[in-house]
C-alpha cells in the first residue's frame, strides 16, 4: 500500500502524537478536575474498543508514531488490555515508536505485568502527595496505599515511571523536597504540572490553588544548582538537571505561551471528538465519519480537514488576575 503523506498543520508543524482518552469514568475524583457528582456519557456514546483499534490505527497509518492513552481513568475502561494487545502489532511492524499511559496508578497492580507484554515500556502516574491524608482529601475517593503498590508493581514489570505531580498552593508546598527525594530514591523522574483552568470554578477556585512554577523552581534552586536541559518533547514540559543529584524535573507550564510553536499531538476524546489543542473549544467529530463507512478514506479525509484547523496555540492567561481563556470542558474530557 502506498504511503500517505504526513499530517502537516497550517503552521508546518508535523503531528506524529496522538493521545486517546478512552474513557471519561474515574475511580478517583482530583478536586481540579472533576466535581464530586459527576454525570458520565452513556455507554452508546463511547467508540467500542474496536472502533479505538480503528481510529488510533488510521492515525498511525497516518504517521503518528506516538501514542498516549489517558482518560478519565484509562485502566477502569472494561477490556482495555484488549485494546492495549491490539496496538502491539504498530509496535511489532515499526509503524507505532511508542505506546503510553497516564493513569492514576489505583490498578497499576492488576495491569502491570499486561501492559508490559503488550510493548508499553513507560508510565506516567499521577501523584500529588505523600501523606496518606492529604491524598484522600485531593482526590476524593483515592487511597495512597493502593496507588503506592501500584508504582511497586510498575517497577517490578520493568516499566519506567514518571511521577507528574500538580503544585498546588497551600496543598503540597512543603512536600516539594520530600516528593523529590522520593522520586530520587526509586529512580524515578518527577514533572510538576501547573493547574490549569479546566472544569467548573464555581466549586473550586482554581487562581486560588495556582502555584506558579516559577516560584516553585526559585524555591527548588535555593537548595539545589538547576541546569536548564536543551531535550524537549514538542509538549509544555521543559526539564532542568539537579547537579548534585543527576536527576531530570520537567515543569509543565501551559500558562505561558512557550511551547505551542513546536505543538506535534491532537487529543482524541472517547465519543470521538478530535481536539486540535487543549486549550481551545475546537473540534472535530471523527465519529460520524467513522461510523458512516468501512472504508476508511472518509475517515482519512475528516483526519486530514481537522489537522488543516489546528489552531496556532491556546489563550489560557492569569496574568491579570482573573482566569482568561478558561475552559469549560473537564480535564477528564481530554485526558490532560
Ligand atoms: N486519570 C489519569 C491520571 O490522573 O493520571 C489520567 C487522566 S488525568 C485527567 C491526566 C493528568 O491531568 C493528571 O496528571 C492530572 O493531575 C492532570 N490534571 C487534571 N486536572 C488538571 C488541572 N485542572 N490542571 C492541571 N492538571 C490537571
Ligand atoms: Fe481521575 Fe485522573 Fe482526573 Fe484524578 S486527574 S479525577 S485520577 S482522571
Amino acid at each position: 500500500m502506498e504511503t500517505p503523506a504526513p499530517l502537516i498543520d497550517p503552521f508546518a508543524r508535523a503531528i506524529d502524537y496522538l493521545r486517546v482518552s478512552v474513557t471519561d469514568r474515574c475511580d478517583f475524583r482530583c478536586v481540579y478536575c472533576m466535581s464530586e457528582n459527576m454525570t458520565f456519557l452513556p455507554k452508546k456514546e463511547l467508540l467500542t474498543l474496536e472502533e479505538l483499534d480503528r481510529m488510533c490505527s488510521t492515525f498511525i497509518r497516518l504517521g503518528v508514531k506516538k501514542l498516549r492513552i489517558t482518560g478519565g481513568e484509562p485502566l477502569v475502561r472494561k477490556g482495555i488490555m484488549t485494546f492495549f494487545e491490539s496496538m502491539t502489532r504498530h509496535l511489532d511492524s515499526g509503524a507505532l515508536r511508542e505506546l503510553t499511559l497516564t493513569t492514576n496508578g489505583s490498578q497499576l497492580a492488576r495491569f502491570a505485568d499486561q501492559l508490559y507484554a503488550a510493548g508499553v515500556r513507560r508510565v506516567n502516574i499521577s501523584l500529588d502527595t505523600l501523606d496518606e491524608k492529604k491524598f484522600a482529601d485531593i482526590t476524593r475517593w483515592g487511597r495512597l496505599p493502593q496507588v503506592l503498590n501500584g508504582i511497586d508493581a510498575a517497577q517490578k514489570a520493568g516499566l519506567r515511571v514518571k511521577i507528574n505531580a500538580v503544585a498546588l498552593k497551600g496543598f503540597n508546598e512543603e512536600e516539594l523536597f520530600t516528593i523529590q527525594d522520593w522520586c530520587a530514591s526509586r529512580d524515578m523522574d518527577l514533572t510538576w504540572i501547573e493547574v490549569m483552568p479546566m472544569g467548573d470554578l464555581g466549586n473550586e477556585d482554581r487562581l486560588d490553588q495556582y502555584w506558579s512554577l516559577k516560584d516553585l523552581r526559585a524555591r527548588l534552586a535555593e537548595r539545589y544548582t538547576l541546569t536548564d536541559l536543551a531535550e524537549r518533547s514538542g509538549g509544555p514540559a521543559r526539564y532542568v538537571k539537579v547537579e548534585e543529584t543527576g536527576q531530570k524535573i520537567g515543569f509543565i507550564t501551559p500558562l505561558t505561551h512557550n511551547f505551542c510553536e513546536s505543538c506535534n499531538r491532537v487529543r482524541l476524546t472517547c465519543t470521538g471528538e478530535l481536539y486540535m489543542c487543549l486549550g481551545q473549544e475546537d473540534m472535530a467529530d471523527l465519529r460520524a465519519p467513522l461510523r458512516a463507512s468501512p472504508d476508511n478514506a472518509v475517515l482519512e479525509e475528516a483526519i486530514r480537514a481537522a489537522i488543516a484547523q489546528k489552531p496556532k496555540g491556546h489563550d489560557f492567561d492569569y496574568s491579570r488576575q482573573t482566569v482568561d481563556g478558561q475552559m469549560t470542558r473537564h480535564m477528564s474530557h481530554t485526558g490532560g
